[in-house]
């Protein structure tokens, strides 16, 4: 049985991102929310484009205006309107200014802008009743970004800020990674869909569906393959077509220890490379993780034209949901290009509730990060902690981690949260 850790380096590691020039597809700037940056991006424009005026008040040139005051004000006359949006015709001379307004294109000539609560104006004249800085309120051209320079780098998400950027630096087209492909189908003969009333025996195939809206979550595409009876022959089927389509296959169930549980053999007979076969975790103990050869014709068959990473999750919900965030998530995002950042998040809390463990694995307790007086606290949540239980993971976005070897951590005492929805 591998720690925590270890599975996680050698999962992490087996991870190639996906390529920056085949794996990438052109998105418009309004469908590229959340997708990943593949090429960096430069802009042809210098930010600000000219030099500008950040208030509302009079261009002039300082060396006029610089013994001005209340009792001794410098009075120019103005030879222009500028409004935002508007090309300036005149070049201040001495003793003139111009009206300028937030936005607005600075005149040659000018230097400086003196904020109208500063000033006085008379008819075409303006009173100056105050020393400005040297290029106060000038924005000057290029000074936020130099046109031709790094904008943004490959590996980013873009959010709604990056969006911003790259529509106001005209970037209407992106090529960005395109979506990792994650087969998900679930094993067992007691499983149906949602909607079939249920014969002795029956449960729900719930594991598709919470795969499903993980891995959309995480920024993957899901390609559904539906339930799959305990048979060997039917689930080499499905794994066979699932390694050849997707960059990452996610099975739940089969990869215990009981007499149905043929996952791992048929792994076998398709020759992967089976790295994990259990983890030292709480839920979550039975854990397949294997990899396929890049291309072979073994039996004469190629499976797969890129490597695959297989996971076989265990079949309990509780387990599922919890190995996903532990080990998938950060699979996705490092194989969808981003660069930086993917690893799992854990905070340092308080956890309002007692959490006990036997001790002898690293222990998932699900709960709420619950913010007291600005400051997050972890509550357990509240009924059964079984690993068959999925019912009170509902409204839960954070795991509590007890290490080996931790069977107590008391009411009040720091705890290790994992945050797993960012709520
Ligand atoms: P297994 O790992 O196949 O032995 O399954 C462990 C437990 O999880 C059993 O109680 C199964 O009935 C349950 N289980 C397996 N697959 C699913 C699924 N897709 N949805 C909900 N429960 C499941
Ligand atoms: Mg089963």
């Amino acid at each position: 049985m591998l720690p925590v850790s270890d599975a996680e380096a050698t999962i992490l590691n087996l991870v190639k991102p996906l390529d920056h020039q085949r794996d990438t597809e052109i998105v418009d700037l309004l469908a590229a929310d959340s997708r990943i940056l593949a090429t960096p991006v430069t802009s042809p424009l210098d930010f600000p484009h000219w030099d500008n005026s950040a208030m509302d008040g009079y261009a002039v040139r300082y060396e006029d205006v610089q013994h001005s005051s209340e009792e001794k004000p410098t009075v120019l006359s103005i030879v222009e309107e500028i409004p935002a949006g508007y090309q300036p015709k005149s070049t201040i001379q001495a003793g003139q200014a111009a009206r300028i307004f937030t936005g607005a294109v600075m005149p040659k000539g000018a230097d400086t802008v003196v904020i109208q609560e500063r000033t006085r104006q008379e008819d075409n004249r303006v009173f100056i009743l105050t020393t400005p800085k040297l290029q106060d309120f000038v924005r000057h051209k290029a000074s936020f970004y130099q046109a031709g320079t790094p904008l943004l780098p490959a590996g980013i998400r873009l959010n709604a800020p990056e969006i911003a950027v790259l529509a106001a630096a005209q970037c209407p087209q992106l090529n960005v990674y395109r979506r990792p492909r994650v087969a998900i189908f679930s094993t067992g003969n007691e499983l149906v869909t949602p909607e079939k009333p249920l014969q002795p025996g029956q449960i729900v195939d719930s594991n598709q569906y919470a795969l499903a809206a993980l891995v959309r979550e995480s920024g993957a595409e899901p390609l559904i393959l539906g339930i799959v009876k305990d048979e060997p022959i039917a689930l080499q089927e499905v794994i066979v077509h699932a390694i050849a389509n997707a960059d990452i296959v996610l099975s739940s169930g089969g990869v215990s220890v009981g007499d149905y549980d043929y996952v791992d053999k048929i792994l076998e007979s398709l020759e992967a490379k089976i790295h994990i076969r259990a983890v030292e975790m709480r839920p979550g103990k039975p854990l397949t993780v294997a990899t396929f050869p890049t291309c072979t014709d073994a039996i004469n068959r190629v499976y797969t034209k890129h490597s695959t990473l297989y996971f076989g999750l265990p079949g309990n919900p509780a387990a599922v949901l919890v190995t996903f965030w532990r080990f998938v998530q950060p699979v996705i995002k490092k194989l969808a290009g981003i660069a930086e950042g993917w690893e799992p998040v854990f905070l340092k809390v308080r956890s309002h509730d007692e959490l006990r463990s036997d001790g002898k694995r690293e222990t998932y307790i699900w709960g709420r990060l619950n913010l007291t007086d600005g400051v997050y606290e972890f509550y357990k949540a509240g009924g059964s902690h079984s690993s068959g239980n999925l019912i009170n993971l509902a409204q839960t976005n954070a795991l509590a981690v007890l290490p080996v070897g931790k069977t107590l951590i008391s009411a009040g005492d720091e705890v290790q949260v994992l945050q797993i929805i960012n709520a």
